[in-house]
């Protein structure tokens, strides 16, 4: 018997996440973003739920070779362009679009003996400070790679930092759109704004002729606490599931685990779970974050270890060896755990827990 965790993976959810996009959004193409091995659903995957996006942004050519290798004909684009010269190779062979956001890479494109024109996306840094031309050296720019023979088109894009914020609400967006307009209100070309905070909150503020849709195309929401995927209408397209291999049954005074840090203050029932943070789950989840055993809610107890955590069955007489956990996710009976909850109660965000599962958690995808 092999150990009873695994990754499901659902498609059905990615396609309806992505329609959900384009409901939101309805005059922009969108960009199923499949970075990180598609946030950790597995490119091949995603590529089957999310093929009715208008093209796939990513960072990794290795990634993009995958997706032009399953017979994806359409736009793909480097969100953060080439990292070396020699990447514009690849990127005429397989017709990928690239970002722009620094100057060594219009100095490479100015060296790149091509027969393919190139299309860009020309980055602005309006705010993120993490890559992008500054509103001041932006217009610059752009001249240089329109004098480009080996450029054909120019696009424009940027990226939000605070789109999620609730407390900012719309000044979340407001510096970084203003910097955004300043510079593009007379340049010619299309033009890519919103993630999928941004696709979620602000799309009536926002022209945004390409959006990317990352987290909210895998069910997740981005950091809003103060709605859940039910709201947005957001499916799941991950679960991690395992199963009970023990119970323990504890009386006052009893410890949980490594560290002790679990004290039963009553007699009371756990059950040991066949996930442990060598799977990806989070290690700082202590005591108190939710999981469904059977497809009831309970939560967490003590220390998460290497191979295992413990789940509290009271309540749960019924509940034993075997029974069906799941960590995040769609659980059995149609219940559903948002990973954004288990990520809160550990103290990170779903993007990282999507990310986690290990190489030793098969995926199956449904
Ligand atoms: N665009 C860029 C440039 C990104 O780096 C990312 C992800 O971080 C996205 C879009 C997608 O963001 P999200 O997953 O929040 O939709």
């Amino acid at each position: 018997m092999p150990r009873p965790i695994e990754a499901l993976i659902h498609i059905p959810a990615l396609a309806h996440n992505l329609a959900r996009a384009r409901a939101c959004a309805p005059d922009a193409k969108v960009w199923a973003v499949v970075k990180a091995n598609a946030y950790g659903h597995g490119i091949a995957n995603a590529f089957e739920g999310l093929r009715a996006a208008d093209g796939f942004a990513l960072l990794d050519l290795d990634e993009a070779k995958v997706l032009r290798e399953l017979g994806w004909r359409g736009p793909i684009l480097l969100l953060e362009g080439c990292f070396e010269m020699r990447d514009l190779e690849l990127c005429s062979r397989l017709k990928l679009w690239h970002a722009v956001h620094c100057e060594q890479q219009i100095d490479w494109l100015a060296m790149h003996k091509t027969h393919e024109p190139h299309r860009v996306f020309l980055k602005l840094n309006s705010g993120m400070n993490r890559l992008g031309f500054t509103p001041s050296a932006f217009r610059a720019a752009w001249n240089r790679l329109n004098a480009l023979p080996q450029v054909d088109e120019i696009s424009l894009m940027t990226h939000f930092s605070d789109a999620d914020s609730e407390r900012l609400g719309a000044d979340g967006i407001a510096h970084q759109l203003e910097a955004f307009e300043a510079v593009a209100a007379d340049l010619p070309g299309e033009r890519s704004l919103s993630n999928s905070a941004a696709i979620l909150r602000h799309s009536a503020r926002v022209r945004s002729d390409w959006v990317r849709a990352g987290i909210m195309s895998y069910g997740g929401i981005p950091d809003f606490p103060e709605h859940d995927q039910a709201f947005w209408d957001l499916r799941p397209a991950m679960t991690l599931r395992s199963k009970l291999i023990a119970t323990q049954q504890l009386q006052p005074g009893d410890t949980v685990g490594y560290g002790s840090s679990f004290t039963a203050d009553k007699a009371m029932r756990i059950g040991i779970v066949a996930c442990g943070y060598a799977d990806g789950y989070p290690r700082h989840a202590g005591s108190g974050t939710p999981v469904l055993v059977d497809g009831r809610r309970t939560a967490t107890v003590g220390r998460v270890s290497m191979d295992m955590l413990a789940v509290d069955l009271d309540g749960q007489p019924e509940a034993g060896f075997g029974s069906e956990v799941t960590l995040w996710g769609q659980g059995p009976r149609g219940s559903v755990l948002p990973i954004d909850e288990v990520a809160r109660a550990a103290g990170t965000i779903g993007y990282e827990l999507m990310c986690a599962p290990t190489r030793r958690v098969p995926v199956t995808a449904l």
